[in-house]
């Protein structure tokens, strides 16, 4: 099975792709974490898309799908994949379809997550995750049950995203309006579009996604 879960910055859908991949052994492919990775080991890639992602601009269309089609090649991808983060443009969804084709592989449903701006800007501010095992926090809405213990492994270092700043998330959430809802039409002409409450608490979000699928 191959999915598509398409949202704003902070519509959940990283929390979502980790719950699928855990229930149903699907493989989440997050865009965001590989460029994060290639930030930090310092790899060409890396170098190239730090500034842009620290201005929460788009990284080229040409970087993105030459790291999804090599990722889609891993043997795990057999399993089924959750494409977290891309597409984002049109042109990487015109590149995917074809990348599919030549694989054999076949798109199966986009899941819109639809979200309210205004709480999409307090959401993405307060998250942070533990540096241990990667678990997901927040200062308002998900808080560890004892302070600064994360709940999962017992780690104490958290770190937050760099880019999770007010004026970052502002600049995000614009090439998002601009660059990747257009892909909304996109994938409803092809009838494969689903939508869920992505303002709803997170289990309730995750009982519309496994409804659909
Ligand atoms: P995310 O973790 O999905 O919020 O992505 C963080 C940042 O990585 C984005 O703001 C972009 O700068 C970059 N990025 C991630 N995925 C893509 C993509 N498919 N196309 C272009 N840039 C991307």
């Amino acid at each position: 099975m191959i999915l598509i879960l398409l949202g704003a910055p902070g519509a959940g859908k990283g929390t979502q792709a980790q719950r699928l991949q855990d229930k149903h052994g699907l493989v989440q492919l997050s865009t965001g974490d590989m460029l994060r990775a290639a930030v930090a080991a310092g790899t060409e890639v890396g170098i190239e898309a730090k500034s842009v992602m620290e201005r929460g601009e788009l990284v080229s269309d040409e970087i993105m799908t030459g790291i999804i089609s090599e990722r889609l090649d891993q043997p795990d991808c057999e399993k089924g994949v959750i494409l977290d983060g891309f597409p984002r443009t049109e042109a990487q969804a015109e590149a995917l379809d074809l990348m599919l084709r030549d694989k054999e592989m076949s798109l199966n449903s986009v899941i819109e997550m639809k979200t309210d701006d205004v709480v999409l800007v307090e959401r993405v501010t307060g998250r942070y995750t533990c540096a241990n095992c990667g678990a997901g926090y927040h200062d308002s809405f998900l808080k560890p049950v004892e302070d600064g213990v994360c709940d999962k492994c017992k780690g104490t270092e958290f770190s937050r995203r760099s880019d999770d700043t007010a004026e970052t998330v502002r600049s995000r959430l614009q090439s998002y309006h601009n660059q990747t809802a257009p892909l909304l039409p996109y994938y409803k002409g092809k009838g494969i579009l689903k939508q869920v409450d992505g303002m709803a608490e997170i289990d309730e979000v995750t009982q519309q996604i496994e409804a659909l699928l």
